[in-house]
C-alpha cells in the first residue's frame, strides 16, 4: 500500500517555525558563496567580440550538450549515462522539491497518486543507482583522472542517495513525518554544499555551455579598451573577461581535459584542467580587479608553452570550458610584456619578420623550388591557388608531399598556381601569442591573395587551413577577405572517382588536431586511402585522436620534457601492425618520420594522403 506523505501528516506550528529558520539558513548558506562569485564574474572584463549569433546553434549545443547530456555519454558511456541520470533525476526532482517545502506549510502541488509522484519515483531509483555506482568509481576504482580523494564529493553523493532513498522509502513506510524531514533534512544541507564545493557547476554550467565563444578553439581579438589602453592578453586579474571567469566556475573537476591532454600524458606540468582551476583559484584570492600577474601560485608559465593546441581538452570539457583562448591569452600575455625569453622563440619570431617563414630560410629557396617542380605562378587564370605553407616550400619532406599532391592535380586536370609572395599564414606566431608578428604577416598574406584574385586555395597543411580560413576573419574588415581554402584530402575525398582503385596493404591513418577536431574532417581522408588499402584507425582516433606534439608553435621550440608526444603516439601508431602510416598534415609528418625509427626496429612506411594516391596513379609507384 502506498504510504505517500502528501496525505499523512501536518507540521506543528513550531515546527514550521523551526522549518522556516532552517530554509533561511540554507539559503543564506548558498548566498554567501554564490552571491561574491556572481559578482566577481560580473565585474570581469566583457568579452568585446561576443555575440549571441548564430543562435540557432548556442540552443541546438544547450538542448544536445545539457539537456541530452550527450557529451558526457558520448565520451565516457557508462560514467556518462550514470551522470546524465543524476542530471535529470535533479530536473524531476525540481517540482517533487517544490512540492516537499509546499507540504510543510501545509500546501500541495501533487496529488498523492499523480502520474508524476510515480515518474519521480522510476527517476528516484535510476539515480540512486547512478550516484551509488559513481561513488564507487570515484572513491574504489578511483580513475587518475579524478586527481585527489574529495570527501566533499562523498558527502554530496550520500545526500543524493538520502534524498532518493527517503522520497522512495514513503511508498512503502507509514511514518511520513520522519522521512519528510530526513528528506528537509538532506535537502538544506545539500543547498549551501552546491555553492561551496565544485556543485557549482549545477547552477553555472547551463550558463557556460550557452555562452561559449561562439566555435571551436577561437582565440579571442586583441581590443584597445575605452580609456586607449592596449590590450596585450591576459596578464593580471583585469585581463579576465567574463566568459573565462563563468567557465572557471563551472569546472566540475572531472579531469576529462586531462586525460586527454598530449602534454600531461607525456610528463609535462601542463594540467589543462589546472587551468581552470587556476584561474577560478586566483579570481577567489585576488578578483577580477586586482594588478597581481596571473603567472604565480596558481598558473604556470612554463605549463602554458607546453601547450600543442590540440584541443582535445576543450573538446572533451562537459561544461564548455574553453582552454585554448586562456593558454593562448596567457602566452600573448607573457610575450607581449617581454616575460618569455626563450631562445627558441625568439629564433622563430625573428625568423617570421625576416625571412617570411618559420624555417629561417631565404625566400629564394622557394623560387628554386617552384621552378624545379616547374609550378606554374598563379596568375587568375588557374583553377586553383596551390597554398605552399612553410613546410611544403621549404622541408623536404613537405616538399615530397607539395610534389606529389600537384602531381595528382596535374592527373585530374586541375589547374593551379603557387604565389610568388606567400609568406607563413603566422600560425606559430599566432599560437605562441605573437599577435604583432602574426598580423604583419596576416597583412602581407591578404595583400598577396587580393592583387592575385584568387578565388579558391587548396593547401597539404591543416594548420595554415584553419589559420587562413578562421583567424584571418579577424583581420578581414582591413585588409580584405581570404578566398575559401580547403585542405587537399578534401579536395581528393571529391575526386574519389577520378582516383584509382587497388587492393593494398593495411595503413593505419593518424587524424591530425587541426584537421579532425578544428575541422571536423574525417572521413574524407580516409575515403581517399580507401582506394589504395584498407584503412585502420589506431586506439586513439578521429575525435579522440592524440596529437603529434608539432601544434601551437612547439614544433619550433626546443626539447621537450618528459616523453615526446611524437614517440607517444607513433608507438601506438606501429603497434596496429599496419605497413604504412598515413600523415595528413606535413608537421605530423615531421614529427612521425625521426619518431617511428626511435619506437620501431622495422618502422612501417610513413607517407602523406597525396602521397598515397601518386604512388598508386600510373607510371608514379616509384613514389611509394
Ligand atoms: S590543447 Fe591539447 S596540449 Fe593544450 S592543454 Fe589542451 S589537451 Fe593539453
Ligand atoms: S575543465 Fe572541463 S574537462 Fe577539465 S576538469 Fe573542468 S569540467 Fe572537466
Amino acid at each position: 500500500m502506498l504510504h505517500f506523505w502528501v496525505t499523512m501528516f501536518e507540521l506543528s506550528r513550531p515546527e514550521r517555525l523551526v522549518l522556516v529558520v532552517l530554509l533561511a539558513a540554507s539559503l543564506a548558506g548558498f548566498s554567501t558563496r554564490f552571491v561574491p562569485i556572481l559578482r566577481r564574474i560580473l565585474a570581469a572584463k566583457p568579452d568585446a567580440d561576443f555575440s549571441l549569433r548564430p543562435i540557432g546553434k548556442r540552443f541546438w549545443d544547450f538542448f544536445w550538450e545539457v539537456l541530452l547530456q550527450a557529451k558526457v555519454i558520448r565520451e565516457r558511456p557508462l560514467p556518462g549515462l550514470a551522470h546524465a541520470f543524476v542530471f535529470w533525476g535533479f530536473c524531476a526532482f525540481g517540482l517533487v522539491t517544490l512540492n516537499h517545502i509546499a507540504l510543510g506549510f501545509g500546501a500541495s502541488l501533487l496529488g498523492p497518486h499523480s502520474f508524476y509522484v510515480y515518474l519521480a519515483g522510476t527517476f528516484a531509483v535510476l539515480v540512486a543507482i547512478s550516484i551509488s555506482g559513481l561513488f564507487i568509481r570515484r572513491f574504489i576504482l578511483r580513475p587518475k583522472w579524478l586527481g585527489e580523494l574529495s570527501y566533499e564529493s562523498g558527502v554530496i553523493a550520500l545526500l543524493i542517495f538520502v534524498l532518493m532513498a527517503t522520497y522512495l522509502a514513503t511508498f512503502w513506510t507509514a511514518d511520513s513525518k520522519s522521512l519528510w524531514w530526513a528528506h528537509t533534512l538532506a535537502l538544506l544541507i545539500f543547498l549551501p554544499l552546491i555553492s561551496h564545493t565544485k556543485h557549482l557547476h549545477l547552477v553555472l554550467s547551463p550558463f557556460s555551455v550557452f555562452f561559449t565563444r561562439g566555435s571551436f578553439s577561437k582565440i579571442p581579438p586583441l581590443v584597445v579598451d575605452n580609456d586607449g589602453d592596449d590590450d596585450f592578453g591576459l596578464v593580471t586579474g583585469k585581463d579576465l573577461t567574463q566568459i573565462v571567469a563563468l567557465q572557471a566556475y563551472s569546472c566540475v573537476e572531472c579531469g576529462r581535459c586531462t586525460e586527454h591532454c598530449p602534454a600531461n600524458n607525456t610528463g609535462k606540468i601542463l594540467d589543462p584542467k589546472k587551468i581552470a582551476l587556476g584561474v577560478r583559484d586566483y579570481l577567489n584570492d585576488f578578483g577580477p580587479a586586482s594588478d597581481q600577474p596571473l603567472f604565480g601560485k596558481h598558473l604556470s608559465q612554463e605549463a602554458a608553452f607546453q601547450c600543442t593546441t590540440c584541443g582535445a581538452c576543450e573538446y572533451q570539457c562537459p561544461v564548455g570550458v574553453e582552454h585554448l583562448p586562456i593558454i593562448v591569452g596567457l602566452r600573448r600575455g607573457a610575450v607581449n610584456t617581454g616575460k618569455w625569453d626563450d631562445t627558441y622563440g625568439t629564433k622563430l619570431f625573428l625568423a617570421l619578420e625576416r625571412n617570411g617563414n618559420a624555417l629561417g630560410f631565404s625566400s629564394a629557396e622557394r623560387d628554386k623550388f617552384i621552378a624545379k617542380e616547374q609550378f606554374p605562378i598563379f596568375d587568375g587564370s588557374q583553377e586553383y591557388c596551390l597554398w605552399l605553407g612553410c613546410m611544403g616550400a621549404y622541408d623536404p619532406q613537405g616538399r615530397e608531399i607539395i610534389a606529389a599532391f600537384a602531381h595528382v592535380m596535374r592527373y585530374l586536370g586541375t589547374t593551379f598556381g603557387v604565389l610568388s609572395k606567400e609568406k607563413c599564414t603566422g600560425d606559430p606566431a599566432r599560437r605562441l601569442g605573437n599577435d604583432l608578428v602574426f598580423q604583419q604577416l596576416v597583412e602581407a598574406n591578404l595583400q598577396t591573395l587580393a592583387q592575385s584574385k584568387a578565388a579558391k586555395i587548396v593547401s597539404i597543411c591543416p594548420h595554415c587551413v584553419r589559420t587562413i580560413s578562421t583567424d584571418y576573419l579577424e583581420h578581414a574588415k582591413d585588409y580584405g577577405q581570404a578566398p575559401p581554402i580547403e585542405h587537399h584530402s578534401e579536395f581528393l575525398a571529391r575526386h574519389l572517382d577520378r582516383l584509382p582503385q587497388s587492393a593494398g596493404e593495411n595503413i593505419v591513418y593518424h587524424d591530425p588536431c587541426y584537421l579532425g577536431r578544428y575541422r571536423n574532417v574525417y572521413d574524407q581522408p580516409r575515403a581517399v586511402l580507401a582506394r589504395s588499402g584498407v584503412v585502420v584507425d589506431p586506439p586513439r582516433a578521429r575525435e579522440r585522436s592524440f596529437c603529434c606534439g608539432a601544434g601551437g608553435g612547439l614544433a619550433f621550440l626546443g626539447e621537450e620534457k618528459g616523453e615526446r608526444v611524437s614517440h607517444n603516439r607513433a608507438r601506438e601508431l606501429a603497434a596496429t601492425g599496419a605497413g604504412t602510416v598515413a600523415a595528413a598534415c606535413p608537421f605530423c609528418n615531421t614529427m612521425f618520420r625521426d619518431a617511428l625509427a626511435a619506437v620501431s626496429p622495422s618502422p612501417p612506411k610513413l607517407l602523406d594522403v597525396a602521397q598515397i594516391v601518386a604512388a598508386s596513379l600510373p607510371g608514379k609507384n616509384e613514389m611509394l
